[in-house]
């Protein structure tokens, strides 16, 4: 089967600074880099290296080409990324000494998705596969209710957390995937969490996936040494709807998407952070 992404595509701008800047300061960084970032991107690497086949509907600005190239070199299928004037989504990530930092986000093309681009992109879609959402693109709710209305199974990690936005989508939603901090911002809106399969993802602590129609399944984390947790959940994710759409029992799912984030976090950065599927199984052997 298939997995959709509709997802946020960033350029990550990346500055170590000796401390983060105070208001009318102007400050000169140490050192510069730039990537491949946006948790839709990060979600799309983490289910192809998964195995899975995954396409990716976005939009980047012009001189995006490189994110492109570096997303099919994932292996993610690029073919549903629109080109577009708006300049490509980024993030200003300020790093002090400390590892504390501060972002500023541009959405740019990512918010300029329509219905049409997604109706198009879910052409060839059928009943079984999967599509993914996030809260950081627009024409999130046209796609979910598209999707379900074909059959397939759609997940949204509701990141970053928005009540209004989970709302929207949730009627559509089969199942939800949250840290600790969205999960009791839903609960504390809601009463309750909402009666459809939930994912609450608790850091070096585990996962639990939460469903009306099946007992609590709690994956513990495997013990590791982190040095970057950037992109932990969205490699979880990823690796988790690769996991289902390749076959794999809930139970399994789990376990090979908590590998896959336990090798992630022992590695910099996000995307190049993301272990193949060959090294997730060699972990867990
Ligand atoms: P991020 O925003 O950093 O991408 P998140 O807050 O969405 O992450 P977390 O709950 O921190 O998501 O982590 C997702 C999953 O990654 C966890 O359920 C766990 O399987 C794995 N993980 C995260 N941190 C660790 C860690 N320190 N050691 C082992 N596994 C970890």
């Amino acid at each position: 089967m298939a997995i959709y992404n509709l997802g946020s595509i960033n350029i990550d701008l990346v500055y170590q600074v000796p401390h983060l800047p105070k208001p009318g300061e102007t400050l000169s960084a140490l050192t510069f880099s730039q990537g491949l970032g946006g948790k839709g991107a990060n979600q799309s690497v983490a289910a192809a290296r998964a195995g899975a086949m995954c396409r990716h509907i976005g939009a980047v600005g012009p001189g995006s080409d490189w994110l492109l190239a570096l997303m099919a070199e994932y292996g993610v299928d690029t073919g549903s990324i629109t080109r577009l004037t708006e300049p490509t989504g980024h993030a200003v990530i300020n790093v002090d000494p400390e590892a504390e930092n501060s972002i500023v986000i541009y959405p740019g093309a990512n918010r300029m998705m329509t219905a049409e681009l997604v109706t198009v992109a879910l052409g060839q879609a059928v009943a079984g596969d999967s599509l993914l959402l996030q809260n950081e693109t627009s024409a999130q709710v046209e796609a979910a209710a598209l999707a379900n209305a074909k059959g397939l199974r759609v997940v949204y990690s509701a990141a970053p957390f928005d009540l209004q936005a989970v709302r929207a989508v949730l009627d559509h939603v089969s199942l939800l995937v949250m840290n600790e901090g969205e999960a009791a911002e839903l609960h504390a809106a809601f009463g309750s969490l909402p009666s459809v399969d939930c994912i609450i993802t608790r850091g070096a602590e585990g996962a639990e996936w939460i469903s009306a129609r099946a007992e609590p399944l709690f994956m513990p984390s495997f013990r590791v040494e982190p040095v970057d947790t950037t992109g932990a959940g969205d490699t979880f994710i990823g690796t988790l709807i690769a996991a289902l759409d390749l076959g794999m029992d809930r139970a399994e799912a789990m376990r090979r998407a908590a590998a896959a984030a336990a090798i992630q976090v022992t590695r910099t950065g996000a995307a190049q952070a993301i272990p193949t599927a060959a090294e997730v199984t060699a972990f867990l052997t």
